[in-house]
């Protein structure tokens, strides 16, 4: 069982921001910027692009709508997207609100993310899904 398999079962806490039958997102807990978003699919496959289309396809939906939700949330002019994957083996999607290309740079990392702050963030993004 993959650490987000345990988050998705409720073994590991997270600060959850919205899940469907087949897919869940929460607060990655390293952020690169307040937001800083995780969805994955429920059911575990390392690379994404394993993922039938049907799969990614719903995916992609279902990021959509945690993306604008995190837009409503959170002061930003677009919400970026990446895949990287090389450290947790189970597909994920980074969903990162940006004022300016810098703010994807993945060696940046939000100083003393606080408990009260990341729930706070959670519900606000939670809120407008
Ligand atoms: P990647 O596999 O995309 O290179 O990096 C994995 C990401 O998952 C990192 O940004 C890291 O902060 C995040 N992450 C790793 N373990 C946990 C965890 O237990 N909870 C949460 N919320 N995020 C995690």
């Amino acid at each position: 069982m993959t650490i987000f398999s345990k988050i998705v079962a409720g073994e590991i806490p997270c600060y959850k921001i919205a899940e469907d039958e087949n897919f869940f997102a929460f607060l990655d807990i390293n952020p690169v910027n307040w937001g800083h978003t995780l969805v994955i699919p429920k059911r575990e496959e390392d690379y994404i692009f394993d993922l039938s289309d049907d799969e990614l396809g719903g995916m992609m939906a279902f990021t959509k709508k945690v993306a604008s939700a995190i837009k409503k949330a959170i002061p930003c002019r677009k919400v970026g997207m990446a895949v990287l994957g090389l450290e947790v083996p189970h597909a994920h999607i980074h969903l990162i609100p940006l004022q300016n290309e810098g703010d994807m740079d993945f060696r940046h990392k939000v100083e003393n993310p606080t408990p009260e702050k990341m729930k706070e963030i959670a519900e606000k993004i939670a809120a407008g899904f």
